[in-house]
């Protein structure tokens, strides 16, 4: 119950990939045969990739994953518009992939305006709007939240954008698959994804940027992906990742469908069994598969650890934060208070979950909050 964190291969995926890790080891930029071979193979994926999100294939790059996508938007595009302006917009809510980008413009001399969010986790189009100058170059704001899952309204803060003529830059990691993500319905102008939250593998994604738009390359070298992204290709990886979209984009409204209810009797049987609980982000627009609740008087992560006993797979926040062992970022933006933030507990459903895990996780989960709640001298009782 941790697909927010990653995703098995699907089977398809890992077909794939395997005469790329098998026989066919030639390198896209070879002119032999070998090199050929594989050539076509990643420009066919290049294509499937374009087509899950409604964009040509020449707007498509690969990357590492969801980080290097983020960081190629957010430096790339401020780097190639230095001369025109110096300020960048995102949000507080985002990712890490995302703000350390951000901390690290401001100390090349750029200024950033970090949007603040309501109680559920959205972004107010108006504040986009009112923080838009003459020196703003970049707006970045993330399709879903990875932590509590709310969906922005990014359809209305791209009029905003194009209005202004202002680029936006969308970090869709955790939409792709779950939600329709069409480059022209949502209005972006760079897009990020990445295979591995998608039932595809780790470390290669893509960013998507609109024909005509500025940027920067980040990596440099040998000149590949039309010399926005030098290093040869993740060929094994950019095949299972083509299929991955093929099927996210045939599948995502049935894999909604699936982990929705899934999801809504968790939120029911947790919500209706446990005092003392409360549902994070917003309570409809917010991804299918996603539950984060906030438990007072204990620790999320003790409850993941006993969850982990009983053999289910749970977060407190985003995991790449666990190990920080701060407050998750995203929650005290929502306004809850550090100690408070500290009882969250994240589960993401995914393709592979079924209704009886939902009740396995709630037939377990009363006793393991009451076993934590009462070691706690906090705990006023039920
Ligand atoms: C996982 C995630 C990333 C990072 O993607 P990687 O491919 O793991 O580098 C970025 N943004 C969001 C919202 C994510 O959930």
């Amino acid at each position: 119950m941790d697909h927010a964190a990653t995703t098995p291969l699907h089977p398809a995926v890992t077909e794939a990939m395997l005469p790329f890790l098998r026989e066919r080891f030639g390198n896209p930029s070879s002119v032999y045969a070998e090199g050929r071979e594989v050539r076509k193979a990643v420009e066919e994926a290049r294509g499937k990739v374009a087509r899950a999100i409604g964009a040509g294939p020449d707007e498509v790059f690969f990357t590492s994953g969801g980080t290097e996508a983020d960081n190629l938007a957010l430096l790339g595009v401020a780097r190639a518009l230095r001369g025109r302006g110096d300020h960048v917009i995102t949000t507080a809510v985002e990712h890490h992939a995302v703000l350390e980008p951000c901390h690290y413009l401001e100390k090349e001399g750029y200024r950033v305006t970090y949007l603040p969010v309501d109680g559920t986790g959205m972004v107010d189009p108006e504040e986009v709007r009112k923080a838009i100058t003459p020196a703003t170059i970049l707006v970045s704001v993330m399709h879903a939240n990875n932590e509590v899952g709310t969906v922005q309204p990014l359809e209305e803060i791209s009029s905003l954008c194009r209005e202004a003529g202002v680029y936006l830059h969308s970090d869709a990691v955790q939409t792709v698959g779950a939600l329709e993500v069409d480059v022209d319905h949502l209005g972006v102008d760079l897009l990020s994804v990445s295979a591995h939250k998608l039932y595809g593998p780790k470390g290669i994604g893509c960013l998507y940027v609109r024909r005509g738009v500025e940027i920067e390359a980040v990596l440099r070298g040998g000149g590949q992906e039309r010399g926005m992204r030098s290093g040869t290709e993740n060929v094994a990886g950019i095949a299972g990742f083509g299929v991955a979209m093929e099927l996210a984009a045939a599948e995502w409204r049935e894999r909604s469908s699936h982990v929705r209810p899934l999801r809504d009797r968790l939120v029911e049987g947790i919500l209706g069994g446990i005092p003392h609980v409360r549902l994070n982000g917003h309570p409809s627009l917010r991804l299918p598969n996603n539950a984060n609740f906030l438990f007072d008087y204990i620790e999320g992560e003790a409850i993941c650890l006993r969850l982990d006993f009983l053999g289910i797979a749970a977060s407190t926040g985003s995991a790449c934060s666990s190990e920080r062992g701060e407050a998750s970022h995203v929650l005290l933006a929502l306004g809850i208070p550090p100690e408070e933030a500290h009882g969250s507990l994240r589960l993401t459903l995914g393709r592979d979950n079924t209704m009886e895990d939902v009740d396995y996780l709630l037939e377990n989960i009363p006793k393991v909050i009451e076993d934590l709640r009462a070691m706690s001298p906090l705990y006023p009782g039920p």
